[in-house]
């Protein structure tokens, strides 16, 4: 038997296992740090696969090691395990147990197809076909992918240490199911969020000449910044700004003394993600001038862009060849959604993939009503255990 044979024939077993372990993850959604059931789960599935998981990286993150008898570089596979704050309305037989916590972003499949693969993988090192691999796979299981981010505290605890390269995969709705998403250089926004507050002299509503008026300062900036923020930079590198959130004011005759906004910043270029703050500085104390009111603004920095090394992508695709007919590798359109992978790949070269999972009936991701046809997790699987001998192979 070849390697190749090995594994269509391990992955094709493995599907209804697979299944199986994405409808219990997905019955257990949890949030943010506190995936104790679903780290629990998945470490006790590692351990029935032979590993020696260490758990409790930045609260539930979860790392397991697989070495090949050969010396070699460390490919690190990551699947993000976190669900989000959002009430199920698939209808599933399966749905989530937890009320206002769902899996609708697929971290239940992206940790099913994760899980798997090291089970495979670690059936394949132990076989005879496994006595020339070289290198090693750390697969990791990562918290709080949705928020507030979870690579980076796994990162600070260690967990790149020895690594070379890093591979994940997004499930997409965008991209047709039965196809694979695969782009060289950025494909997924860096994002920063950002609280500006105003303030000034509140009063009463019969006399605005004694007061300032915050309201209307706040309101000129949440029309102003979305459309002026953006004018400072090259309009051929793609960004937005959007603000999603105001509050000022309590009843119809007091005029506030204080008020707020806030929203977040995206963009895949370091011209554009590395200007936001800059540019809203700038704006924000023109309309605060305009108006006599005191500013503060509060910029939080988030992840940087997915950014796909074109070497490690070269390897991802010609592993996809192998499981996907040609026709359906397709280029993707960049998305405007983050994704904390960006952590791992401003330390090691590596490519994230997505997985399509489009067709007429689909949802979007973060619907209440997002599922998948489970028939895409043996492709995906199946990929990340072409792409580990390919990566590996090329040193
Ligand atoms: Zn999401
Ligand atoms: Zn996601």
């Amino acid at each position: 038997m070849t390697i190749q044979t090995f594994l269509k024939n391990a992955v094709a077993d493995a599907i209804p296992y697979l299944i199986e372990l994405r409808r219990h993850l997905h019955t257990i959604p949890e949030l943010g740090f506190k995936l104790y059931k679903t780290s629990a789960f998945i470490k006790s599935e590692l351990e029935k696969y032979g590993y020696n998981p260490l758990t409790g990286i930045a609260e539930t993150g979860i790392i397991a090691d697989l070495k090949f008898p050969q010396p070699g570089r460390c490919l690190l596979i990551r699947a993000d395990m976190d669900g989000l704050p959002v009430q199920e309305a698939t209808g599933l037989a399966f749905a989530s147990i937890h009320p206002g916590c769902m899996h609708a972003c697929g971290h239940d499949g992206h940790s099913a197809m994760v899980l798997a693969t090291a089970k495979i993988m670690a059936e394949l090192a132990a076989s005879p076909l496994g006595r020339g691999l070289k290198g090693s796979i750390r697969f990791l299981f990562q918290p709080a992918e949705e928020a507030p981010g979870g690579a980076l505290p796994m990162i600070d605890a260690g967990v790149l240490t020895g690594v070379h390269y890093c591979l994940a995969t997004h499930i997409w709705p965008q991209v047709p199911e039965g196809s694979i998403g695969i782009k060289a250089g950025p494909l997924m926004a860096a994002t920063d969020r950002f609280k500006i507050t105003l303030t000034g002299k509140g009063g009463h509503s019969s006399q605005p000449h004694l007061c300032n008026d915050v309201l209307s300062a706040l309101a000129e900036l949440a029309l102003i910044l979305p459309r002026e923020a953006g004018r400072n930079m090259n309009p051929a590198l793609p960004g937005v700004l959007s603000i999603c959130h105001v509050q000022a004011g309590h009843t119809y005759n007091v005029m506030p003394q204080a008020g707020e906004l806030s929203g977040c910043t995206r963009g895949f270029h370091p011209e554009v993600y590395r200007n936001w703050e800059r540019e809203i500085s700038r704006i924000t104390a023109g309309i605060a001038a305009a108006y006599g009111v005191e500013y503060k603004i509060n910029y939080m920095p988030g992840h940087g862009a997915v950014n796909n090394d074109p070497a490690i992508t070269a390897l991802v695709a010609e592993a996809a060849a192998l499981v996907v007919p040609p026709e359906h590798i397709i280029e993707p359109q960049l998305s405007l959604a983050g994704e904390d992978f960006a952590c791992f790949q401003e330390k090691v070269p590596g490519c994230l993939f997505f997985l399509g999972a489009g067709s007429e009936h689909s949802q979007a991701l973060h619907s209440p009503c997002f599922s998948f046809n489970e028939s895409i997790l043996g492709k995906g699987c199946q990929i990340f255990c072409q792409a580990v001998l390919k990566i590996l192979a090329a040193g």
